[in-house]
């Protein structure tokens, strides 16, 4: 499936450019013209990759990438700042973007960032876990459930990191204990327990009735998308 990229730039020539240039490379792209229809496809059309321009109407770049960062969002953005504004790149990478390109910038040196940007991304592993409305940001230790982000103990984030790289996969309560919390050695299972309880609390629609950190009765604990 072709990887998408959005575009939030009020320069129509600048949006036309890379339009062209990353359809021919076989992006699909999104385009945003000011900054609230930005933010807005960021959180809900699921990029691949966000070009960000700094300076746009009703809403600035940087404050997109804060709010998108705040929202458990880990999509890579790669900001376009103006040359003359050095302190840009600082400002971008501390609201949490991934990389900048300075205006004007050869097509060439973009087209080889986007790239980069997507592929390390799938390579770190912290696209999506394939996990339906469930996402880690393995950087931040924040789970986020549509987006929203939800506040984990470093255990409870361990845990379920662990159950989600291995979708279906059924763990024993020991092999957890070892796993998780390290233990060789025959610790208390009903520490696994707790934690288990704990986690389908914040992360379950209905606690009582799981959708994702299930039991397989007798064997242990799994994780289904
Ligand atoms: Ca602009």
């Amino acid at each position: 499936m072709a990887n998408k990229v959005l575009i939030v730039e009020d320069e129509r020539a600048i949006v036309e450019i890379l339009k062209f240039n990353l359809n021919r490379e076989g992006y699909e792209t999104l385009e945003a013209l000011d900054g609230e229809t930005g933010l807005e496809l960021g959180r809900t059309a699921d990029p691949d990759l966000i070009l960000l321009d700094v300076m746009l109407p009703k809403l600035g770049g940087f404050e997109i990438c804060r709010r998108l960062r705040d929202e458990g969002s880990t999509v890579p953005i790669l900001m376009l700042t103006a040359r003359e504004e050095e302190n840009d790149k600082v400002f971008g990478l501390e609201a949490g973007a991934d990389d900048y390109i300075t205006k004007p910038f050869s097509m060439r040196e973009l087209l080889a960032r986007v790239k980069a940007n997507i592929r390390r991304r799938s390579l770190d592993g912290s696209e999506r876990p394939a996990s339906g409305e469930l996402t880690l940001d393995e950087e931040h230790f924040v789970a986020a459930k549509g987006g929203v982000p939800v506040e984990l103990t470093q255990k409870e984030f361990d845990l379920l990191r662990f159950l989600m790289q291995a979708p279906d996969r059924v763990f024993s309560r020991e092999e957890l204990m070892r796993e998780v919390w390290n233990y060789d050695f025959f610790g208390d299972m009903r520490t696994v327990d707790v934690t288990v309880r704990r986690l389908r609390e914040k992360i379950e629609d209905d606690p009582g009735k799981p959708r994702h950190i299930l039991t397989k009765r007798g064997v242990g604990y799994y994780y289904a998308r």
